[in-house]
């Protein structure tokens, strides 16, 4: 659909977050329901689901996201971690559910002192987990990662093995910093369509649900995953528009707050761009 917007707080409560994201200019947005680095969730009342649709819809949003909190890690070696990480999903789904978001996208996590067979076997188990009996209506997605250090999924074809081994039929957001840094070109046409090649022949681009569209402070296959604002950094606004003629998806800027707003206007103008040319 190509709607824009970005990540936005839930401060005081998720109900505050629709008129953020108006506020900003968002068509569309993202957010966490429980905080990001640990800690219970908020409970979501039936009242408070119900007070958060009527606030999307008063502020003409159709959709919203849900970012998965950061420990989330099932390559851990232990085995307490990943059970954890597995409900803490699983919650966010029904959560998800509650309020009507579309997709909820996570970080599998890394992988310590193990075999990598072993950590993408025990990874897509704890999908498998997840998703065992979810009934709900707001879909998984894997995040590709930037693929720093010991961590999980930095590459289209680990992905297509986690989705395999676990199961389950599961879409991916791409991050454009992410595989960036993970080493897929895209800045001309001709990269497009050689990173648009290796996605055909693993996840398949119909796999592809949601872009995280974000410029990289690193040069590519880095490994580091470290956000810029469009055009301000090694990717540069013409990556942005090969990103944007190749899928027609909604984007979620997750730039600092500073010039979100301006990271929100380049991407409708490369939009607008791109429907009358
Ligand atoms: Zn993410
Ligand atoms: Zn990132």
């Amino acid at each position: 659909m190509r709607r824009i917007g970005c990540h936005v707080s839930i401060a005081e409560s998720i109900t505050k977050a629709p008129a953020r994201a108006k506020e900003l200019g968002c068509e569309v947005f993202q957010m966490f329901t429980r905080p990001p680095q640990g800690g219970p969730a908020p409970k979501i009342t039936p009242e408070i689901a119900e007070q958060f649709k009527l606030e999307m819809k008063a502020n003409n949003q159709s959709e919203c996201y849900i970012h998965a909190p950061y420990y989330i890690n099932f390559a851990s070696a232990n085995k307490v971690i990943r059970a954890t990480s597995a409900k803490n999903i699983r919650e966010e789904l029904e959560r998800g559910s509650q309020i009507g978001a579309k997709y909820v996208m996570f970080h599998l996590g890394s992988a310590k002192d193990m075999e990598r067979a072993e950590a993408l076997k025990i990874t897509a188990e704890g999908v498998a987990r997840v998703m065992d009996g979810y009934k709900g209506s707001t879909e998984l997605l894997l995040e590709i990662s930037a693929g720093a250090g010991n961590i999980m999924g930095d590459t289209f074809e680990e992905l297509k093995e986690i989705i395999k081994l676990s199961g389950y039929n599961l879409g991916i957001c791409l991050d454009t910093a992410h595989i960036f840094a993970s080493g897929y070109d895209f800045r001309t046409a001709e990269e497009m369509g050689k990173t648009l090649d290796a996605i055909s022949k693993t996840v398949g681009q119909e796999a592809i649900k949601l872009i995280h569209a974000n410029d990289s402070k690193n040069d590519l296959g880095e490994h580091k995953d470290r956000h810029e604002h469009i055009g301000e950094g090694k990717i540069g606004q013409e990556g942005l528009v090969q990103i944007m003629s190749t899928f027609n998806l909604d984007l979620i800027l997750e730039t600092e707050h500073d010039k979100v707003e301006q990271d929100i206007r380049i991407l409708k103008a490369i939009r607008d761009d791109l429907s009358n040319g």
